[in-house]
């Protein structure tokens, strides 16, 4: 039984190390990408359900390697978060969104930016010169819209909500992002003050066929509005998805359904089609 368990441990703490080294190589990756420049930003548009309009995107980060690949953030965020790499890549990100906003002369257009609770709980992060920079760059705080998700209410950290009040009472926005998904959700909503909370897509996926998803997302939508919340609804896919989010009285869609993902400058073109035919 003794030689058994060795060998259990034996293997466990093999595969642990596997498991490092890889997350080593791909953080040593991760710096080298910053310093090459690797990282994109894409832009999924947001659409307004009473007019079709478009004045709003959520901005996604994109990794290009050398060979070209392209990497999807699930691939790499968590390994960014876990070695504290993420405060560096959300600087560039930040950074990349307040110029991408200074090139659109449209004050009614805003972007979000997706921010990790990792990021907030760092120390090495600073709202304040967020705010500063936001000030420099004479980008109005409202067209940057934070999306941060429930799990952030975990830290429940006097850092990461004076964060989040420094950049609020500088007149940035806020969403509530993936709402409905974490432990809190209604404790976040009484804890800080949103602006908009977004709807995640496994309410709407089925939101056509489920009558059950469809009376959750009603009554997400009823408490949004009591609470003088807007809404979007994520991973809009279908027109009778629409179609129903429309006759519920959601505010902004975002999803397949309209675009995917595009550069900016598709963002560009599509922004000016949408707001002067
Ligand atoms: P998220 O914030 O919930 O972003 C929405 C995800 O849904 C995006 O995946 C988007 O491409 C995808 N999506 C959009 N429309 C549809 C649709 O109609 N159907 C389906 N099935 N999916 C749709 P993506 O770009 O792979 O991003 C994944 C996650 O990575 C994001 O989830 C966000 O949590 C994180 N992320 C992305 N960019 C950043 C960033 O710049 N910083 C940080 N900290 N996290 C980021
Ligand atoms: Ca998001
Ligand atoms: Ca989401
Ligand atoms: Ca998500």
């Amino acid at each position: 039984a003794k030689s058994q368990g060795t060998s259990n441990y034996y293997f466990f703490t093999q595969a642990l190390q596997i498991k490092s080294s890889y997350r080593l190589k791909i953080a040593t990756e991760l710096r080298e990408a910053l310093q090459l420049q690797q990282f994109e930003m894409v832009y999924q548009p947001i659409v307004r359900l009473s007019d079709g309009r478009i004045l709003h995107a959520e901005s996604l980060i994109r990794w290009r390697l050398s060979s070209g690949e392209i990497l999807m953030p699930s691939n790499f965020i968590t390994i960014a978060e876990e070695t504290g790499l993420i405060v560096e890549i959300g600087d560039w990100v930040f950074n990349e969104v307040l110029h991408f906003l200074q090139s659109i002369a449209h004050d009614d257009v805003s972007i979000a930016v997706n921010i990790s609770p990792a990021q907030l709980n760092s120390p090495k992060h600073s709202a304040l010169s967020w705010h500063e920079k936001i000030q420099e760059a004479k980008i109005l705080p409202r067209r940057l819209v934070f999306e941060v998700t429930e799990s952030m209410m975990m830290f429940k950290s006097h850092l990461v909500s004076s964060k989040i009040k420094i950049l609020q009472q500088g007149g940035c926005l806020f969403s509530l992002d993936d709402f409905g998904t974490g432990y809190s959700s209604l404790a976040s909503l009484k804890n800080l003050e949103f602006d908009f909370i977004k709807i995640d897509l496994q309410f709407i996926k089925e939101l056509h066929r489920d009558a059950r998803d469809k009376s959750l997302v009603s009554a997400m939508l009823a408490m949004a509005k009591g609470l003088g919340l807007q809404t979007i609804a994520e991973g809009v896919e279908t027109v009778e998805q629409v179609r129903l989010l429309k006759e519920m009285g959601c505010d902004f869609a975002q999803g397949y359904y309209y675009s995917k993902p595009v550069s900016a400058e598709e963002f560009k073109d599509m922004l000016s089609k949408s707001n002067h035919d």
